[in-house]
């Protein structure tokens, strides 16, 4: 079962794709197919991150990208999880990614510059995470200094950054000289950033490592995103759309899984090396397609709230990203074992799937975090509501 067959059961749940966008998302999904018969093996990670810039850009050039109006993060949902289902390294092959945050909040120049370069398959990092603890960005340390002429100098040290090579600039978040927390765009080849590259155990498609900034030099008029002190407001906005997509991606891994599984045990039966499929494999495939497909709607239904700016889109996505890649993680260890040890191999997509999801287990948010702060969010809203509710009623 290839992951389109998955999808399209779920049609009639999308109406916003008419049949020319649904017929955009199967060319896509062709135009995958055939770029990544190509592709050099993902152990040699230089040459597989070359290829992961060159397939990005390779689809911009053949216009591979989602339809204008409310069409378009729906079908980028889908379109992702057509991705993740052939590789989770796949995950920034549609859209601008983290770029999203500099065509929403730079000068108007500036994002209409970068609107061009994105679509053109370019590509931009996020810097946020510190060595005190990603899980909580309203502490970070990066300092924007006031230079000469209304310059301002970034020094600080940000860890665990993804696309440390491949992107050509990064959004990075720094307490502003009035220590309010703001978002600056940098250049990634300027000379005072350095980036220093680590070795992950999964998800190495993207160079990743920490990004130093030595009294970097910015044009606040030019590179800071929103007003100064919007830097938590756009990195809350952000993620309420870019979580149900990285969401996407990761049950589409689950999904690949699963069909490299179903297509072994149906491959062993009809050859006789097994005389029948057992009962805990045939409740596998059964139980974890349903988890998969009902994460993936939920993850839809996300999109669409953060599309509107619904005030409930930043939880969902929070709680979504969290349950629907731990739902990924246990699809595929209850899925691995069914075809044993073949699927240990370092080389064999299984093994690298379990690997990649591991690594979304912390990157776009840790997961006992995200759930903690929803808690937080869950346990505010009612009680609110039931303190207007009695005020109301004295
Ligand atoms: C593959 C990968 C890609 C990544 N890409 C990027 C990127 O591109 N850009 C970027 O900025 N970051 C990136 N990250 C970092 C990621 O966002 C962070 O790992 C995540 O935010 C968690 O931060 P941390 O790892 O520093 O853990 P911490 O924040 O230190 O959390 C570790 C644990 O401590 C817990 N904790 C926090 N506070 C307390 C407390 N008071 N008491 C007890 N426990 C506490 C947390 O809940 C968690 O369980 C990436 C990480 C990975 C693995």
């Amino acid at each position: 079962m290839n992951a389109l067959t998955w999808l399209e059961p779920l049609r009639s749940s999308v109406p916003e794709l008419d049949t020319p966008a649904w017929t955009s998302l199967e060319r896509f999904d062709a135009a995958l197919g055939e770029l990544s018969s190509a592709a050099p093996a993902h152990h040699d990670a230089a040459a597989w991150s070359a290829w992961l810039l060159q397939l990005r850009h390779e689809l911009a050039a053949r216009r591979h990208r989602a339809p204008t109006g409310p069409a378009g993060p729906v079908w980028q949902t889908l379109a992702q999880f057509l991705a993740g289902a052939r590789d989770l390294d796949l995950r920034d092959c549609t859209g601008a990614g983290h770029g999203a945050m500099v065509l929403t909040h730079a000068p108007t120049a500036i994002a209409r510059a970068w609107d061009e370069r994105l679509r053109a398959g370019e590509l931009i990092g996020i810097a946020a995470t510190e060595r005190h603890g990603g899980s909580r960005i309203r502490e970070i340390t990066t300092r924007a200094r006031p230079g000469r002429g209304g310059t301002w100098r970034l020094t600080g040290e940000k860890c665990w950054v993804s696309r440390l090579t491949e992107a050509a600039a990064f959004v990075v978040f720094v307490r502003d000289p009035d220590a309010r927390i703001s978002a600056v765009l940098v250049d990634a080849d300027d000379p005072r950033a350095e980036r220093d590259v680590i070795e992950p155990f999964g998800l190495g498609g993207w160079s990743w490592g920490a990004l130093r900034l030595h009294d970097l030099p910015v044009d606040p008029a030019t590179a800071l995103l929103g007003a100064p002190g919007n830097g938590l407001e756009i990195f809350h906005q952000h993620f309420a759309r870019f979580r149900p997509l990285v969401t996407a991606t990761a049950l589409g891994t689950a999904a690949g899984v699963h069909a490299l599984v179903a297509d072994a045990l149906a491959a062993r039966r009809s050859t006789g090396i097994l005389p029948r499929v057992r009962d805990n494999a045939l409740i596998a495939l059964g139980r974890t397609h349903a988890e998969i497909t009902a994460a993936l709607l939920a993850t839809v239904t996300t999109t669409r709230l953060a599309m509107i700016g619904h005030p409930a889109a930043d939880l969902l996505a929070r709680l979504g990203k969290a349950a629907g890649v731990d739902t990924a993680v246990q699809a595929v260890n209850n899925l691995a074992p069914l075809i044993g040890a073949a699927g240990f191999q370092r080389s064999h997509p299984v093994a690298k799937a379990r690997a990649d999801l591991t690594g979304l287990l912390y990157a776009d948010g840790i997961h006992d975090s995200l759930y903690r702060s929803g808690g937080v969010s869950l346990l505010a809203g009612p009680a609110n509501s039931r303190l207007a509710t009695l005020t109301a009623a004295a």
